[in-house]
């Protein structure tokens, strides 16, 4: 299968695109953006839609799993699609919603076991090239999102999912009253020994009283969105705990990413510990029912084309960055949330601002079948 694709490839393309790092081909080469979305597509039409209680009889379930319906609008029906796995010994199953397009792991990991996933070693590998690359992209973002990030003075940050402190020691570089939060304890370790004002605590942010009194300029969650089985209730508190004119940095997988629809289970968002898999769409959902008043997204083109280290000539990344804008198909997404409406005024800029109606008091809404 895999070579019946080579040769096609090879095919339509010749060796025009072999220099193209495989993971930027997808955006470059001429039509390949439609047939994938068509491939999608025709994904999505094939897979059954199955009730959850039929789902859940045919499906094994681990020890500190449970089964769920849709978190975003509430839908028990599973459209069953992938299962990704790898060598490791490692697999899940993902569904999608077949009302709001949701895609989340099911089973998914019961929130009372979640520290379960970062007990140890988890920090085994923030270190090196890897904290170099981290921290690069960090840079990229508070870039993207200037001026939100540039003069930290005066104002606290809250950074939920802080690791080893890789991006604290940003903050407290800018000036941020800086904090981070963690499930890792060994993590938390690290992340104390790099910083010098800045501080970790191991837990949650209602365990911490500095942090749930609240009172924060800017909450970020690099990469951790995905890892959350109670979003709605996280991003309630993180709404609370927002001072007014507070926003929340995201970055996350994009589920609407061009290289899910290209490589399907093999794609790089499903990696071991995540559990929910967002898009524009579905992570408007989800502030929009936590109490925020706008959010704003800023395409993800890749950190090397970001930071211009790729290797790609000037046409090729410009045909890049229209793909990712004309698909919403980046392989992260970046969204800048808004708490109220002092903070649209403060931060939007000349930003496109989805205005949000807050859902908050209302209950999920049950899709029609
Ligand atoms: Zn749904």
């Amino acid at each position: 299968m895999v070579s019946a694709r080579r040769l096609i490839s090879r095919i339509v393309y010749g060796s025009r695109y072999d220099r193209v790092h495989w993971t930027q081909r997808v955006y470059v080469r001429p039509g390949e953006r439609l047939v994938r979305e068509a491939q999608w597509r025709g994904r999505l039409r094939r897979a059954p839609v199955v009730p959850l209680a039929d789902y859940a009889a045919r499906t094994p379930l681990g020890a500190i799993e449970e089964f769920v319906s849709c978190l975003m609008c509430g839908q028990s029906r599973q459209q069953p699609l992938f299962r990704p796995a790898n060598g490791d010994g490692w697999s899940y199953r993902v569904v999608r919603c077949p009302s709001c397009g949701f895609l989340y792991r099911n089973p998914n990991v019961r929130p009372e076991h979640l520290g379960d996933l970062y007990a140890t070693g988890y920090s085994g590998f923030l270190t090196g090239d890897y904290a170099a690359n981290r921290q690069r992209r960090y840079r990229l973002t508070m870039d993207a999102f200037a001026p939100v990030f540039s003069d930290g003075r005066g104002r606290r940050l809250l950074d939920f999912g802080c690791g080893a402190g890789l991006f604290l020691e940003l903050a407290e570089q800018r000036g941020f009253e800086a904090y981070g939060v963690d499930l890792s304890p060994d993590s938390v370790e690290q992340a104390n020994a790099r910083l010098t004002r800045a501080r970790a605590y191991f837990g949650a942010p209602e365990d911490v009283p500095e942090i749930a009194e609240g009172g924060f300029d800017v909450i970020t969650l690099w990469s951790v969105l995905a890892h959350l089985p109670r979003p709605l209730s996280d991003f309630s508190l993180f709404r609370r705990l927002l001072a007014p004119g507070g926003v929340l940095l995201v970055l996350t997988v994009n589920a609407r990413s061009l290289l899910l629809k290209a490589y399907g289970p093999t794609w790089s968002g499903f990696t071991k510990n995540h559990l929910m898999f967002y898009s524009a769409e579905t992570l408007r959902t989800l502030l929009s029912r936590t109490g925020f008043a706008g959010v704003s997204y800023a395409p993800h083109y890749g950190d090397a084309v970001e930071a211009g280290t790729d290797r790609l000539t000037e046409p090729l990344r410009r045909r890049l960055r229209r793909t990712v804008e004309a698909a919403d198909g980046g392989n992260m997404m970046r969204a800048l949330a808004f708490a109220d409406q002092e903070a649209i005024v403060r931060w939007g800029g000349d930003r496109r601002v989805h205005r949000l109606r807050t859902r908050a008091e209302a209950p999920p809404v049950p899709a029609a079948d």
